[in-house]
């Protein structure tokens, strides 16, 4: 396989981007080599810059479930650009694309649409401290919630990655407002709220682990959750910034049937473009300036790009039998490959849900932050660049989920599973 081209673009890269990225985990730290340097995506399919096509499974990190260059969404985005690329003013297209968000999530009632993730979540939390006058929040180790100060102690994904639980520079006083527990720990729990409740103003969950690798909720985990954060008036916060439109259009709180006080959205809503969003409770939301007193803005807030891209996005999933298709095709490959690590009797652990799976490398159960940490990130990164030099681009990390799109078909599964199968019975 060529490579010689993405490598002395990297190369330049690393002289004048940091780590030669612009977002870590895409350096390739913990699995060695040189990342691919990627010039187009087509459907399922990725190019880089030597011309090897990839079957595609981060899809930027969830962000496209119709895979690449979707036509509606391309044709969406040359319609709306010839109007203008961003005005700071009302348009019509993020009352659009907020009408669309809050017909599949019912708990959505009143909504700011902002640019990324991490707003979402930065901002939610300010506003929940902001209406429960209290400071502390509750997070669960191994959830990441985008690079927000309060949020970044204990987080997932990339610092899982490069093993930095909690960054650097977040100061003192703030971490300390922050409480971490175990996921999935419901005695943890039912204790830190039972005894520090009334100080805590939200605890915020991603309800389908996704950032430590892909960790489900336990039967129950999610309602006890609820049920605690009402007796003690603390806000819950369900970050579906991944699995906002991914594991049913209305999300994992739809799926398990529990209504959130805030919901954060991003990757999906915005189709490709950088979007986020944070709503819920109205009582709630009109606290946001310039109704209330808690301040949040943005400049290219609703950017007409980007509300056009996730129109044409949400437009598409909303088309029925839509979430079926994309829960049969993640079953039909689950299920085959599961099979396969059973056969061969390989120390993996395969945790998945509608769109999203992770092999964990791990001989134990995965189900929470403690548990992930055991897998074997040497045995996974053999994985990774076998797979990728079949042509099969998985997320270079251990910790991350693998996302299949509305755009991988049977012979994209089957080809990957015969390579997978190839794998594991030349190792075991
Ligand atoms: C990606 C992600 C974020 C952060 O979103 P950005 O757009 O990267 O800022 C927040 N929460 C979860 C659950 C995510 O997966």
């Amino acid at each position: 396989m060529k490579t010689k081209k993405s490598q002395k673009i990297f190369k330049n890269s690393q002289a004048l981007l940091v780590g030669g990225v612009n977002s870590p985990v895409r350096a390739f730290g913990s699995v060695g080599g040189v990342p691919l340097v990627i010039k187009k995506g087509r459907g399922v399919q990725v190019y880089d810059e030597d011309g090897n096509g990839y079957i595609d499974f981060v899809n930027s990190w969830g962000a496209l479930i119709l895979g690449h260059g979707h036509p509606s969404v391309v044709g969406a985005i040359q319609k709306a650009a010839p109007l203008g690329t961003s005005f700071g003013a009302p348009t019509q297209a993020e009352y659009l694309l907020a009408k669309e968000i809050k017909k599949a999530f019912p708990s959505i009632q009143k909504i700011r649409l902002v640019n990324s993730g991490t707003e979402a979540t930065q901002s939610a939390i300010r506003l929940a401290r902001g209406f429960t006058q209290r400071e502390k929040i509750l997070k669960f180790s191994g959830c990441y919630h985008g690079h927000t100060d309060s949020l970044l102690v204990k987080a997932g994904s990339g610092g899982a990655t490069f093993g930095i639980p909690t960054s650097q520079g977040i100061p003192g006083a703030l971490a300390e407002k922050t409480r971490v527990i175990e996921f999935n720990n419901e005695e943890e729990l039912r204790a830190i709220l039972v005894q520090e409740g009334k100080e805590i103003a939200a605890v915020i969950i991603e309800p389908v682990a996704a950032n430590m690798g892909v960790v489900l909720p336990k039967k129950n985990f999610l309602k006890k959750l609820k049920q605690l954060c009402k007796t003690s008036g603390t806000l819950l916060i369900f970050d579906e910034v991944i699995t906002g439109f991914r594991l049913a259009l209305g999300g994992a709180q739809g799926v398990y049937g529990i209504k959130p006080d805030l919901t954060c959205l991003g990757k999906i809503i915005g189709g490709g473009l950088p979007v986020g969003a944070y709503g819920g409770r109205k009582d709630v939301m009109n606290h946001l300036s310039p109704l209330g007193g808690v301040y949040q803005a943005g400049t290219l807030s609703g950017n007409p790009l980007a509300m056009a891209a996730g129109l044409a996005t949400l437009r598409e999933l909303f088309q029925k039998g839509i979430y079926e298709k994309l829960r049969v095709k993640t079953k039909y490959f689950c299920e085959a490959l599961q099979e396969i690590i059973q056969k061969t009797e390989s120390p993996c652990q395969l945790n998945w849900t509608t769109g999203m799976f992770t092999l964990f490398f791990n001989s134990s159960k995965v189900i929470d932050f403690k548990s992930a940490m055991l897998s074997d990130t040497q045995a996974f990164a053999h994985f990774f660049h076998a797979m990728l030099q079949k042509g099969i681009y998985l997320p270079p990390s251990q910790f991350e989920a693998n996302f299949i799109s509305l755009s991988h078909s049977k012979k994209d599964l089957d080809y990957t599973l015969e390579c997978m199968r190839c794998y594991f019975y030349e190792r075991g």
